[in-house]
């Protein structure tokens, strides 16, 4: 019987992706069959990019190395869109015992609705454990720079949407 792909869904907001968040797609490549970037779509949370724009942001950083990796978006239940893509696992990259506490609720509220599916916590490489996307959009907002914690790519997007002289608010 043919072995059957293992396909790995990796959701987040993504406003917008960091070094932190390509580093678990990166090494979650080499482990599963396909990766699938599931890109949370906007709804009543405020992003600075929209779905589209962080999708765009995807495909202009990731390694063209990675033909196992798509892009998608998704809304609703991850749960529910990870079974509609024919994936039997979540995965969540972890970066400390903040994130453990909120991805154990999380992993079991999610098992519960589909037991199917498996949660799988990657953690990360420790010079990406203290980037988030909120830290790094406060940083870029205040005129610093984000050199080494996002690729040069959104570097340059964040700086025209919120730096100092984009003549907008976060
Ligand atoms: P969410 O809105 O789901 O928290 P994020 O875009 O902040 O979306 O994060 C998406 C996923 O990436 C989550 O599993 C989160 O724990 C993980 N993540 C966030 N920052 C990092 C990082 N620096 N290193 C590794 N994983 C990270």
């Amino acid at each position: 019987m043919a072995k059957k792909k293992v396909v790995a869904v990796y959701a987040g907001s993504f406003d917008p992706p960091t070094l932190g968040h390509l580093n678990i797609v990166t090494r979650s490549a080499q482990v599963f069959d396909q990766v699938i970037m599931a890109v949370a779509e906007s709804t009543s949370k405020r992003y600075v990019f929209s779905t589209e724009e962080r999708v765009k942001l995807w495909e202009k950083i990731l390694p063209t190395n990675l033909k196992n990796v798509v892009v998608d978006t998704f809304s609703g239940l991850l749960v529910d869109y990870a079974e509609k893509k024919g994936a039997k696992i979540l995965l969540r990259g972890l970066r400390n015992l903040t994130d453990f506490e909120y991805e154990i609720s999380m992993a079991q509220t999610n098992r519960t609705m589909k037991p199917e599916v498996e949660i799988l916590l990657m953690m990360t490489d420790g010079c990406y454990s203290h980037l988030s996307s909120s830290l790094i959009k406060e940083i870029v907002y205040l005129g610093g720079s984000v050199k080494g914690m996002v690729p040069p790519a959104v570097e340059r997007e964040l700086k025209k949407r919120i730096g100092p002289n984009s003549g907008k608010s976060k």
